[in-house]
């Protein structure tokens, strides 16, 4: 299905690209045909645009995306909590020059993570905060399944205000929207996926802002044993998923009536 989504998103490059990106999973090494001509290098990122500049540029934001997101995420030792271990290998950036037609987080089978963006994005910082949060959340959790909502959710968290509130704009305005048992239930990017990315935000950013992050990753992680419907009630205390569609529902209304 994402092979096929990509697919035609590359045969069909859009005018407005969609919001967030593609999370594309693979058995077989990711391959990068013309690489852009500029390249710098970190320890845990490789980057390539069409100048130096935006590479440079690039590196930066993806660096300090990573370091910001590990530290909350208490993934440095106990003795040192400002030091973030690296990567075993670095991510492979490519910034187009040319509309990529998406934007994309790629998991090889081999391990290896490339993320797709372009350089005429105008809100490119914000996608670079969107994508690096997907690697630095899979590669935290290899091989175990994250809830589609909460992927894109916790991404879009990460982006810059401007961008979090356009991406709100479809559940503003929509005249129905998914079930939180929908939403929390759904496995491939839905054909509402305007709506999809509005409404995993918003429930994304309730449960942090209600509850905290850190209670949002051990919500994550008990899913990975006991599903998200008995993880949601071990954690954050809701009885099951129409509980929370209740509290999250009330809670949006009351902010945006
Ligand atoms: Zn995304």
């Amino acid at each position: 299905m994402f092979a096929l989504l990509v697919a035609l998103l590359i045969q069909t490059p859009l005018e407005n690209p969609p919001p967030g990106c593609v999370i594309h999973q693979t058995r077989t090494p990711v391959t990068v045909r013309a690489a852009p001509p500029a390249a710098v290098r970190s320890v845990n990122f490789l980057v390539e645009a069409p100048d130096s500049a935006t590479a440079e540029r690039v590196l930066a934001w993806c660096e300090a995306m990573r370091s910001e997101l590990l530290r909350r995420w208490n993934s440095a030792p106990a003795d040192h909590p400002n030091a973030v271990p690296p990567w075993p290998r670095p991510v492979h950036v490519v910034v187009h020059r040319h509309h990529p037609g998406f934007y994309a987080t790629t998991f090889g089978g081999d391990g290896s993570v490339t993320i797709t963006l372009w350089a005429g994005d105008l809100h490119l910082e914000s996608t670079v905060r969107h994508e690096v949060c997907h690697a630095v959340l899979h590669l935290r959790y290899p091989g175990r399944y994250i809830p589609r909502w909460l992927d894109e959710g916790l991404a879009v968290c990460q982006e810059l205000p401007d961008e979090q509130h356009r991406l709100l704009e479809p559940l503003r305005s929509a005249s129905r929207r998914f079930s939180v048992r929908q939403l929390m239930l759904i496995r491939e990017y839905p054909r509402e996926v305007l709506l999809f990315y509005a409404q995993s935000y918003s429930l994304t950013d309730f449960l942090v802002k209600r509850h905290g992050e850190a209670a949002l990753l051990r919500f994550l992680e008990a899913s990975f044993n006991l599903g998200q419907e008995a993880a949601l009630k071990q954690v954050f205390g809701y009885a099951d998923y129409e509980a929370l569609d209740a509290a999250w529902w009330s809670a949006f209304r009351s902010e945006n009536p």
